[in-house]
């Protein structure tokens, strides 16, 4: 009897679906997964023993730069596609969705063809591009079926900009979701925060140590509940990003028993960290839009992921330096959003959720792989590992614990929230298409081997 030679086989580890999970072996040959199980050999082998095989996670939320930052330059995200896609390597994540967002000047084809470009010169692992808008306008409205002729199927409206005419925001969306795309929104209500900061400056209580009570849970459950209207009346397809507290979860719960395709993003800052770590000095690098909650909604959101109620998870790494981010007289209102989050999601996950069993490993999968490949229109080529799919494989060992330090690793950002953490869990090994790009803390791999991915129509996960 003779056993097939594949280019790749993972041997020995516990192959780990949404599903399932056996001791098994992996063929690739050819940049895809040919063999599960049963006899094999390869040209090369790796050794997987001790470990989980899982599929690559697809993190469909970051914010890369189209370069990497210059000593001029006002104060930007410090990711190009190459320092996040080895960010994205280290981490387990093998798929990109770049939220590409205009700047004054600039229309939304116009950056989506640059940020291509940037991605088709610098990226290691795979990606796709969301068109991103602050304001929804006739050249976004114009652009829209151009953009979904061409393959880029998702939509990220930010709901904070539009108090001002909230019909455009509904056009948006129902024409995408006629076209088949998927509408991303941000919730929080501009006009809410807006007093609610003022309110906070003229009590003398504009101090980052306020932070959280310039963007109540309230914010965040009126926008929600716009969205789920929004989602009724157009029937298009809505993910809520980075939802972060309890009260805006039950809303789109309520939403999803009525039976609206309104689907939900948890964001790991949310599952990790509450408003206490503002009482801490230069608490600046902890804002996030929105900000970090109280201990009953990190619970919450740990409680939706188990149960389904929230579908999949996004890093919304938005890297910054430490010095953008913190500065004498700061305030709740001038604060600049996001942090690296990119590298760490996937071991945080596992520390923090499956580690201390508020998450299984499989569920831990649906979250970051498959979920997100259904969703976003790429299941069945990414997000498992079966005979077809993309080699898309991280080796990941759950005992390997680290402390995170910011120097060692791959963003540019120069400090990381968790700086300091014992993180248990990390990957080995990660593999794109087949290339071992990632092993033991090296990288290879040319820059500009990573692959735009076409979408297809989102699939309710
Ligand atoms: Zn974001």
């Amino acid at each position: 009897m003779s056993v097939e030679e594949f280019d790749l086989v993972v041997r020995g580890g516990t192959v780990v679906t949404a599903a399932s999970r056996a001791a098994c072996d992996v063929g690739v040959a050819g940049g895809r997964i040919v063999q599960v199980g049963g006899p094999m050999r390869g040209r090369r082998e790796l050794d997987a023993s001790g470990a989980y095989v899982l599929p690559g996670a697809l993190d469909m939320h970051v914010h890369l730069s189209a370069s990497a930052p210059t000593r001029d330059d006002p104060p930007r995200f410090v990711d190009d596609f190459l320092t996040g896609s080895r960010a994205a390597l280290a981490g387990g994540v093998t798929t990109l969705g770049q939220m590409s967002f205009p700047d004054d000047e600039t229309s939304i084809r116009a950056v989506i063809a640059r940020d291509m470009q940037a991605a088709g010169e610098q990226a290691l692992v795979d990606y796709a591009f969301h068109a991103g808008v602050f304001t929804a306008t006739d050249d976004l409205l114009e652009a829209i079926p151009e953009l979904a002729a061409q393959g880029h199927m998702g939509l990220k409206l930010v709901m904070l900009a539009f108090d001002h005419d909230p019909r455009d925001l509904i056009a948006a969306a129902k024409l995408a979701g006629d076209l088949g795309m998927l509408t991303m929104i941000h919730c929080e209500d501009n006009a809410l925060i807006e007093f609610a900061g003022a309110q906070l400056l003229a009590e003398g209580r504009g101090g980052m140590e306020h932070y959280p009570l310039s963007r109540p849970d309230w914010t965040e459950t009126a926008a929600v509940e716009r969205a789920a209207a929004i989602c009724a009346a157009t029937g298009a397809p809505i993910n809520v990003v980075h939802l972060s507290s309890g009260a805006a979860l039950e809303a789109t719960r309520r939403a999803r028993a009525r039976g609206l395709p309104l689907f939900v993003e948890a964001r790991p800052l949310y599952l990790t960290l509450d408003a206490s770590v503002h009482a801490q000095p230069d608490s600046g690098r902890f804002a996030g839009m929105p900000p970090v909650r109280q201990p009953a909604d990190v619970e919450a959101l740990w409680r939706g992921l188990a149960d389904g109620s929230i579908q999949t998870v996004g890093s919304d790494h938005a890297p910054w330096f430490l010095r953008d981010k913190t500065w004498p007289g700061i305030d709740v209102t001038t604060a600049r959003k996001g942090m690296a989050e990119l590298e760490t999601m996937i071991p945080l996950l596992h520390s923090e959720g499956v580690a201390r069993g508020r998450l299984t490993l499989e569920r831990l999968v649906a979250v970051t792989a498959t979920n997100p490949a259904l969703l976003h229109g790429l299941y069945p080529r990414k997000g498992t590992i079966a005979p077809g799919a993309d080699a898309d494989l991280v080796i990941f060992d759950p005992e390997l614990t680290r402390t995170v330090d910011a120097a060692a690793m791959q963003s540019r950002a120069d400090y990381c929230v968790y700086d300091g953490w014992e993180v248990r869990g990390w990957p080995r090994t990660t593999i794109s298409r087949g290339e071992v790009l990632y092993d033991d803390g090296s990288f290879s791999g040319e820059p500009g081997r990573g692959e735009w991915i076409a979408r297809g129509k989102t699939v309710a996960p």
